[in-house]
């Protein structure tokens, strides 16, 4: 039977977009169909406007360190609103990108929801369309945590669309966007609480970079509540009354949830497809992007395995290349760094040193210090780094960063412990002086076993 088309993509996000324009130059007969808005969650209310904030919180943050420097900046005003239309004017200039880059592929585009009515027949906005195969790609959105009082709160996509910028602001979670959104308020001038139920923010990460980050958002004016939620919320006047597990009460203008993300798959029909999802509605896949059903494919975060973007990007492309090119790419997926875009930055590639020293005794590198701005700026802020090292073959298995540019500098290192290179390749390598970065290459004396 003929189809409409040799694939059809489910999602305009990062993922789905790079699938399908690398179908179109496959020569294949592609659609895709977005339901709410081109780029998806990082290019609308995820990376990009959140660093754009980030970068708006530092600024604030530079103009108080001038002074050490010479400078006679007087405290200015902060507006919301322009900062808010000034990304929106961004976002919709990406949103344009991301169609023209789809329409000169030769994709056919639907500005529309599609779901399954049979294995190979999706109603897309009211039109009945074949495909021959169909990639989901249809991302993940806010968990709302269900407490008395729930109703007040936000979750992270309102976060973008703030009339102004509350004075008072309570965060529940200890994840990335917990914390990366703890800085930008704090930085913009907030008064920031952040109530998690974990010892430390960021489960999962390497504990000295945890434990150093609670101590940078406790030095940045941020409140930490660890070991506790937030058992309810009740509104009067405007304000609202937290109140925490552990008794604590806190008054609030704005309630911020940010506990986790949940794949979209609702009233998609995948059951009518025979596609199989977990207990937490992701689509189950292999290493090869396949679902229960045989010409159904899912990337990115509808599978919720690494919720990266470039993740999502990469699995599109191999995926692409491998249904209609010449075969795919190969792409490191077992040691992806990540960044977390904190008040100073967190970025983290390759193995912690509790999961290394699970695995066989490992040499620790750990370097503390104030980077050389701070010397004068007279801020509080110490700069973290540190590699664990396998002490059997001497390769560098992790590489953690927190402090200013960590990002733009454990991006370097990643191709390094992706080559496998050991500590003495760190050592022979010479250093940009004066950089922070240059500390990776000297790190001289082993601070202890694991
Ligand atoms: P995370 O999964 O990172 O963190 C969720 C946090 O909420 C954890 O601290 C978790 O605690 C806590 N939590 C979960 N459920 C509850 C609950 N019922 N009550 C109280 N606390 C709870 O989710 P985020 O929402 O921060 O981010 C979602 C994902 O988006 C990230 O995991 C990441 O994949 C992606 N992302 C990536 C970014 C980047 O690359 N820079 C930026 C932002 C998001 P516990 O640890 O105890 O489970």
């Amino acid at each position: 039977m003929p189809y409409d088309f040799d694939l059809f993509v489910i999602g305009g996000g990062s993922g789905g977009v790079r699938c399908a324009r690398i179908v179109a130059g496959h020569g294949a007969r592609v659609a895709v169909a977005e339901e709410r808005f081109w780029g998806g969650t990082c290019v609308n209310v995820g990376c990009v406007p959140k660093k754009l904030m980030v970068m708006a919180a530092e600024y604030g943050l530079a103009a108080q360190d001038s002074h050490g420097f010479g400078w006679d900046t007087a405290p200015g005003r902060f507006d919301w609103a322009a900062l808010i239309a000034a990304k929106g004017r961004e976002i919709g200039r990406l949103n344009g990108i991301y169609r023209r880059l789809l329409d000169g592929s030769g994709c056919a585009i639907f500005d529309a929801r599609a779901v399954f009515l049979d294995a190979h027949t999706l109603d897309v906005g009211g039109q009945r369309l074949t495909a021959e195969r169909i990639v989901l790609a249809t991302g993940g959105r806010p968990a709302r945590p269900d407490f008395p009082g729930a109703a007040h709160t936000i979750v992270s996509d309102d976060a973008f669309f703030l009339p102004d910028l509350p004075r008072r602001i309570v965060l529940l979670g200890g994840g990335y966007i917990a914390v990366e959104f703890a800085g930008i308020f704090a930085g913009l001038g907030a008064e920031v609480d952040v109530v998690y139920r974990q010892p430390l923010p960021l489960r999962g990460f390497d504990e000295d970079l945890r434990t150093d980050l609670a101590q940078a958002m406790a030095a940045g004016g941020i409140r930490l509540h660890p070991g506790a939620t937030i058992v309810a919320v009740e509104e009067a006047g405007g304000t609202k009354r937290v109140t925490l597990s552990d008794g604590t009460a806190l008054d609030a203008d704005l309630v911020f949830t940010a506990t986790g993300r949940l794949p979209n798959t609702a009233g998609l029909g995948l059951e009518r497809a025979g596609v199989a999802t977990d207990a937490a509605g992701a689509v189950r896949v292999n290493d090869r992007a396949e679902t229960s059903a045989a010409h159904v494919f899912a990337i990115g975060d509808v599978t919720n395995r690494l919720n990266l973007t470039p993740v999502a990007i990469a699995e599109g492309h191999a995926l692409a290349d491998r249904l209609f090119g010449a075969g795919p790419r190969d792409w490191a997926l077992n040691a992806v760094a990540t960044a977390v875009f904190s008040v100073p930055p967190i970025a983290t590639v390759g193995l912690t040193e509790a999961a290394a020293a699970a695995r066989g005794p490992a040499d620790i590198y750990l370097t503390r210090f104030t980077p050389m701005r701070h010397a004068l700026s007279g801020r509080a802020r110490k700069t973290m780094m540190k590699l664990v090292v396998c002490q059997k073959t001497q390769r560098v298995l992790g590489a953690h960063m927190l402090g200013e540019d960590a990002p733009e500098i454990i991006q370097g290192l990643s191709i390094a412990l992706n080559c496998g290179a050991t500590k003495q390749d760190f050592d022979r390598t010479v250093g940009i002086h004066p950089t922070a970065a240059e500390e990776f290459v000297t790190l001289r004396t082993r601070t202890r076993v694991a």
